[in-house]
């Protein structure tokens, strides 16, 4: 029964998605109505307007989120979905904000991440409801409008709306992940001012603390016959595999431009940071005072070291595995140093402990931990209603091994209790989110509307 709803609903579904994709719903300036800008609020409108088209009571939370939803019951369980976007970016071969259906796939963006997978769970709820399944929770389809930027709708959410006991988000991948590693943005600070013959005039690297940086650089001055020597160990430096530095003349002295792999600091030990090959090369110099004595202390609590084992805060569950540590970005500003420890420690973990340990490692060194901002991890039980229900209708829909997943970057589940990741990418599949050409396939958005149909039937008993 629920099959041929959606069958019914097809049409519909593929052109509501196509209306939602148009509005380029980028986070903008806020204004009035409208804290995200007004393309947001757009695709709000947008979503709350069908969904009272299709009979669901809807509710706008403040213009910061929205809802609709169905069936009867003191409980809840919600499908928590986003309707803002990344920019566009460049290299599509198509207008990315002008969906139609080509052949069998949608083109633009958010068609993946996540207007559609959104509106196909509200066209999912539709199905059950006009397929006479009883629904003895009720069922709310959340249209958060800022993941892309903070998740400022979802924490406004959750102070003043109720909460669900059990439901999740497609805006992820499947199978279930059922563990997501808690996150620190730990922020340093040492002094730094230049002394002595040979010293660090400018020094940055890295783009942001989610990202093993790939480029560094610094700018030295001082005596000839100091910024001789500093040049030769510059060029006799050797690193890890995949780095390289280049050393040139600048008006000021002598310039180090140190390059390494980037990857994502979830997973540092695939890249080479950048900054820790500079720091290891400036810490080789002959600088002085407090300069020198910061990469002393660098090179004593962290040099290459990515699981924190120097920095006493090593790590790690059989749930989830090791703590990861990446210097994301460094700068000098005003004589001080600043830089940017991203730390994802294991699920049975606490972001205080963490922090007490590393702020305890830095200050015996002459680091300060001026300020941090944390989530806690995400874990929900394998033998939890919610996990077995998942895992029940993932099988049966699609034939594939429900297994559970453990990851050590952060997904929308963590911005609201009792939710976790489910699809809407499967295992394999190829995907273009973030990127030029985003796009999902007919066949897909329809595999995905039965099984959250299912997911909301199972978690809706
Ligand atoms: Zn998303």
């Amino acid at each position: 029964m629920v099959l041929s709803q959606l069958q019914h609903f097809k049409p519909q579904l593929l052109s509501e998605i196509c209306r939602s994709v148009s509005i380029p719903s980028v986070q903008e300036e806020a204004r009035d109505g409208a804290p995200f800008g007004r393309p947001v609020r757009e695709a709000l409108d947008h979503a709350l307007d069908l969904s009272r088209r299709l009979g669901f009571h809807a509710v706008n939370v403040d213009d910061m989120a929205g809802y609709a939803e169905a069936g009867e019951g003191p409980e809840m369980v919600a499908v928590l979905g986003h309707l803002d976007v990344v920019p566009a970016g460049e290299g599509w071969s198509r207008d990315p904000f002008r969906a139609a259906v080509e052949g069998d796939r949608i083109y633009g963006r958010g068609v993946l991440d996540d207007k559609g997978p959104t509106l196909t769970a509200l066209f999912a709820l539709k199905a059950v409801v006009d397929a006479g399944w009883p629904l003895k929770r009720r069922v709310r389809i959340l249209f958060g409008c800022n993941e892309e930027s903070g998740s400022r709708c979802m924490a406004h959410y959750v102070k003043v709306e109720e909460l669900p006991v059990a439901g999740f988000t497609p805006d992820a991948s499947y199978p279930i992940i059922n563990a997501e590693k808690g996150m620190i943005n730990a922020f340093c600070e040492a002094p730094f001012a230049p002394s002595g013959g040979l010293s660090v005039l400018f020094l940055s690297g890295g783009t942001a603390p989610n990202v093993v940086a790939s480029r560094a650089e610094a700018l030295l001055g001082g005596t000839p016959d100091l910024l001789d020597l500093a040049e030769k160990i510059a060029r006799a430096w050797s690193g890890p595999e995949g780095s390289s530095v280049a050393v040139s003349a600048a008006p000021e002295g002598l310039r180090l431009s140190m390059k390494g792999l980037p990857a994502h600091a979830s997973t540092p030990e695939k890249g080479v940071s950048a900054i820790a090959c500079l720091a290891d090369l400036l810490g080789r110099l002959p600088l002085a005072g407090e300069q020198a004595a910061f990469f002393e202390a660098f090179g004593a609590l962290i040099a290459y070291e990515t699981d924190g084992r120097s920095l006493a805060i090593a790590r790690s569950d059989a749930i989830s595995g090791a703590l990861t540590v990446n210097v994301g970005t460094v700068a000098v500003e005003e004589g001080r140093t600043r830089f940017v420890l991203n730390i994802r420690f294991p699920v049975t973990e606490r972001a205080d402990k963490v922090l007490s340990a590393l702020r305890l490692s830095l200050t015996s060194r002459g680091i300060s931990l001026v300020s941090e901002s944390h989530q806690e991890p995400l874990y929900v039980s394998p033998e939890s209603e919610l996990i077995r229900k998942l895992q029940k209708v993932y099988l049966e829909i699609t034939h594939l091994e429900p297994t559970l997943l453990a990851i050590g970057g952060g997904t929308y589940a963590k911005s609201m209790p009792n939710i976790v990741a489910f699809g809407p990418v499967f295992p394999g599949q190829d995907y273009k989110i973030h990127e030029a050409d985003e796009y999902w396939t007919v066949d897909d958005i329809m595999l995905n509307a039965r099984i959250m149909a299912h997911a909301i039937i199972e978690l809706g008993r």
